[in-house]
């Protein structure tokens, strides 16, 4: 059996059994009569013939031991650590956790939940902040969210933006990308210069410690930033704050940074994940997703998203962020790492690495080598005149890698993986002999609050304590390990264990992402390939897999439009037109870069309104720069004008955007780059099968025609005429060899049979379902594309039973729901990809006709409206087994309704949760046990 064939989920028979069901000979002929002509393409992916899973394996290992894995000294924000083997193997390596949907169903997530509730707790302890979020993209991007934050908060009209000169160059890079289109000015002070402030600025970013390892007293100066009305971020290292005062106690309004050393792999760049932390009073102006806690039917404690209306889904160009998919699985490794090592354990941890630093500048000092700063954490810069070349390569000589800053001056940076031997080979290099300890000048600086005192960071600190609490939480959740997740819009296909097992090779994992080009010749082979791949599958001519998730490729993209038309001298075009259906991600990005949103109406039918889009594209014509359009539509359908579309566009000067979230229904069939588009971004994380891990980490690269290559992104290091999207130039490289395993396991043939799988399965289950539910929106011959709308507001109108009412439901059923009021209010959005065999289809089918059934005895009055398995769904297995049962439907019916296997049934762990009351009484850290008595 091929790997095509394991991927792909009816096997012929089943095809052949579902083709019939929806009148059609064969998935060519389904195809031909689904795909509008004008995309159509007909020809071959000219990719590699399939490789079966073990030529896959071996190919992939000859391609890691290209890389070298060396001791990285690099540091600038990335660390060697060890990631706990329990954490490595339980969540890392687990589909439990890795499988797992974005928390929008909290009553399946709670185990997801509980660990970014600690992740924020973690960060709101160590930070002294009030409210963390559940994770960012990285340190770069979240240092950038600070700033948009900060001018969205402040009172100065000021568009001054200073940055302290001794932060990440990396940062730097993506504040530059990030300032620019908003018109924000920023202004590098060097603090030891004692360079004064600009006269009016709307705020401050200060890093802590600094990029050459410096660790400063920034209180004075926040309190003259605070004094003119300027808001104050601090870039904090999480490990050293166990040491060092924290931002909210010497007054910072925000702090930024990553969680990567606490146990997350190195992997070239990622993902880590980042984190964004603010004080009270700025909590609704957070980006990104926050975990909260609120109360279930029975109120009992629950976790939750909270705040979601800032979010763009919602608010769309006046979110608070473009960001959608973050780091969750990452942000959960980061917290397990400081369950398991708990406050006492970290300070360990962080003694010992500024332990070796401290060696280091003792031994440099008493060698007769010049150390810049007398207060540092982990990072020593050495000055050394004209010799800075040398003493690096004789480091490499030895294995160690260290930070060359110029010609006379050498950073080393220490962390948990730093070994006495390393010290000694270090100092070697410097050509030092004999070790001393330096006394540093941190000390006024000397943390003295707590941290991490709630008890889950004191109560597994055994592995098999440790074991069982991860067991526990991931068991709370509903994950691909269980059964089908049909969300519209999010791909929710197979992640192959093939395809994940090179992720966690030491060769692929423990690389620092600005190693030296000597030691990654791998990685850059396995980019290069997957780029390639990618360009031919989209039929673009570039493609660029920086972008850390699907909305950062859309800034990408926008921005390389944006440069585009500057570059012509059109600085003047910047309308982007996006159709109402769209992603709330599309008018968010285009704010980003600088853009005007026009809306563009859709038709009765779901497309795009083409009189709407003519009217508008007048209106505009001169200001006109581009437009996003999904294509499917985000109704799931293969709409026919694309092609007018196009050309009415690019004959007004503008450029076409093509979000390509949705190529899984396109891979094999048509080619955005060819049918009309000058740009795209995909998303890795859907069609090509990196796991969705709970909420990230995703990976969204952007793919242009000829004419916008040159304003693809850029090396943050290597700052010039190129922004820089994301913080490590191939952005979250370490989960690329998933989606290149995948592209070659499967080969031309098996791709095209899994787009033609898709829509084949997404049309079958609107035919069985339509006699139950209307379909909303159709193309060519009555056939969607790889998803369906199921419209449920007939049905809420006669009887009250809502949407929610009927995703609460599956759950009882054993099912995660499918997208919830996505792109229409009150319809579920089915996509039930390639990956799902005829059985689960049709299990799936049979509980939403059997919901179907339940409602109608809503509707004939036999269960009341306020009391039915559907009002009160999902049912715990505690509900059902209570003492007292008062409803006017068995307990079998609430926890065994039809089709449920009783010796594998799926139990919440919490009824119904209460949205609207967590969002009141916001609590976004981890609550008390005392709160979980009854
Ligand atoms: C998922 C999705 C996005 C956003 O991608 P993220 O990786 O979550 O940022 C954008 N557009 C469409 C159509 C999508 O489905």
């Amino acid at each position: 059996m091929t790997f095509a064939n394991r991927h792909i989920g009816p096997d012929t028979d089943e095809q052949t059994h579902m083709l019939k069901a929806i009148g059609y000979a064969s998935l060519d002929a389904l195809m031909d009569a689904a795909i509008p002509e004008v995309i159509r393409w007909h020809g071959s992916l000219n990719l590699p013939a399939a490789a079966s899973e073990e030529e896959t394996i071996a190919e992939l290992r000859a391609i890691a031991s290209q890389n070298r894995v060396t001791t990285s000294m690099i540091g600038l924000g990335y660390y060697g650590t060890h990631t706990p083997a329990v954490i490595k193997r339980n969540v890392l390596e687990n589909p439990a956790w890795y499988t797992a949907y974005t928390p929008y169903q909290p009553e399946i997530s709670q185990g997801r939940l509980e660990a970014l509730l600690n992740f924020q707790t973690m960060v709101t302890d160590l930070t002294g902040l009030t409210t963390a979020n559940a994770s960012m993209l990285d340190e770069g991007t979240a240092v950038a969210e600070a700033m948009t934050l900060a001018k969205r908060a402040s009172k100065s009209k000021s568009m001054t933006y200073v940055v302290d000169a001794d932060t990440l160059p990396q940062t730097l890079a993506i504040l530059r990308t990030r300032a620019e289109p908003l018109g924000i000015d920023l202004q590098l002070v060097d603090l030891d210069a004692a360079e004064a402030l600009p006269g009016e600025y709307f705020g401050l970013h200060l890093q802590y410690p600094g990029a050459s390892g410096a660790v400063r007293d920034h209180a004075q100066l926040i309190e003259a930033a605070h004094a003119q009305g300027a808001l104050v971020t601090v870039a904090a290292d999480l490990l050293a704050l166990t040491l060092l005062r924290a931002p909210g106690e010497i007054g910072a309004d925000i702090a930024a940074g990553t969680t990567q050393r606490f146990g997350v792999p190195l992997g070239f760049g990622g993902p880590h994940a980042g984190y964004l932390a603010v004080r009270a009073g700025l909590e609704r102006s957070l980006p990104g997703r926050l975990v909260g806690v609120s109360k279930d039917a029975d109120g009992a404690p629950a976790y939750r998203l909270a705040l979601q209306t800032r979010e763009q889904h919602i608010r769309r160009e006046k979110a608070t962020s473009n960001i959608c998919t973050a780091q969750v699985l990452l942000a959960v490794m980061a917290s397990m790492y400081a369950v398991y090592h708990g406050p006492a354990g970290l300070r360990e941890i962080a003694k010992r690495v500024h332990n070796h630093a401290l060696t280091l500048a003792g031994s440099l000092t008493a060698g007769g080598v010049e150390v810049a700063h007398n207060a540092f954490f982990d990072t020593v810069t050495a000055v050394v005149p004209g010799r800075a070349t040398e003493v690096v390569a004789a480091a490499a000589t030895a294995g160690i890698d260290l930070r060359l800053v110029d010609g006379d001056r050498v950073s080393v940076a220490t962390d948990e993986t730093t070994t006495d031997a390393h010290v000694a080979a270090v100092l070697q290099a410097f050509g030092v002999r004999g070790t001393a300890v330096a006394d540093c000048g941190a000390k006024p600086l000397a943390r003295t609050s707590e941290y991490l005192t709630h008890p889950v960071f004191s109560s597994h600190h055994s592995e098999t304590s440790m074991l069982r609490y991860l067991r526990k939480l991931s068991d709370r959740d509903y994950a691909l390990d269980r059964g089908m997740i049909p969300l519209g819009s999010c791909t929710m296909k197979l992640n192959a264990t093939t395809e994940m097992e090179p992720v966690t090779w030491p060769e692929f994992a423990n690389i620092h992402p600005y190693a030296p080009a000597a030691n990654t010749a791998g990685y850059e082979r396995l980019v290069a390939t997957l780029e390639e791949w990618l360009a031919e599958i989209t039929g673009y001519d570039a493609v660029s897999v920086q972008p850390n998730a699907g909305s950062q490729g859309e800034l990408a993209g926008l921005l390389a439009i944006r440069g585009y038309h500057r570059s012509r001298g059109e600085a003047h075009r910047d309308v982007c037109l996006i159709p109402s259906s769209a992603h709330g991600t599309n008018a968010a990005s285009a704010v980003m870069a600088g853009m005007r949103v026009v809306v563009v109406a859709c038709d009765d039918l779901g497309n795009v309104d083409m009189t709407d889009l003519h009217a508008k594209i007048d209106r505009f014509k001169d200001q006109l720069a581009a437009i996003m359009v999904t294509y499917p539509s985000t109704h799931g359908v293969y709409e026919t004008s694309i092609a007018d579309l196009c050309a009415a566009v690019h004959e007004a000067g503008g450029q076409v955007y093509v979000d390509g979230a949705n190529l899984n229904a396109l891979v094999g069939f048509a080619r955005p780059g060819k049918f009309g588009a000058d740009v795209s971004h995909l998303n890795l994380h859907k069609t090509f099968c990196i796991p969705h891990g709970g909420g990230g980490p995703g990976v969204g690269p952007v793919a242009v025609r000829a004419h916008l290559t040159e304003f693809l992104p850029g090396d943050p290091l290597e700052p010039g005429e190129h922004h820089a999207v994301s913080a490590a130039a191939h952005g979250s490289a370490g989960i690329l060899p998933i989606s290149w395993a995948y592209l070659r396991m499967m080969g031309p043939d098996g791709l095209a049979a899994a787009t033609g799988t898709a829509v084949l399965t997404a049309n079958y289950v609107a035919a069985r379902l339509r006699e139950h539910y209307p379909v909303l929106y159709a193309g060519n011959n009555g056939l969607v594309a790889h998803e369906c709308i199921l419209d449920l507001r007939p049905l809420t109108k006669a009887t009250g039973v809502s949407v929610d009412d009927v995703a609460k439901r599956l759950i009882d059923y054993g099912f995660h729901a499918p997208t919830m009021s996505f792109p229409v209010a009150g319809t579920l959005m089915v996509e039930p990809t390639e990956s799902e065999d005829l059985a689960e289809l049709d299990r799936f089918v049979a509980a939403m006709i059997a919901i179907k059934g339940e409602i109608d005895q809503v509707a004939a009055g036999v269960w009341p409206a306020k009391d039915n398995p559907l009002a009160n769904a999902p049912h715990t297995a505690s509900a059902v087994t209570a003492d007292e049962w008062e409803h006017p439907y068995p307990r079998s019916v609430a926890g065994f309704p039809e089709g449920v296997d009783r010796t594998a049934k799926y139990w919440p762990p919490v009824r119904r949760i209460d949205g609207a009351y967590g969002d009141r009484n916001l609590v976004c850290s981890c609550p008390s046990p005392e709160a979980f008595e009854d």
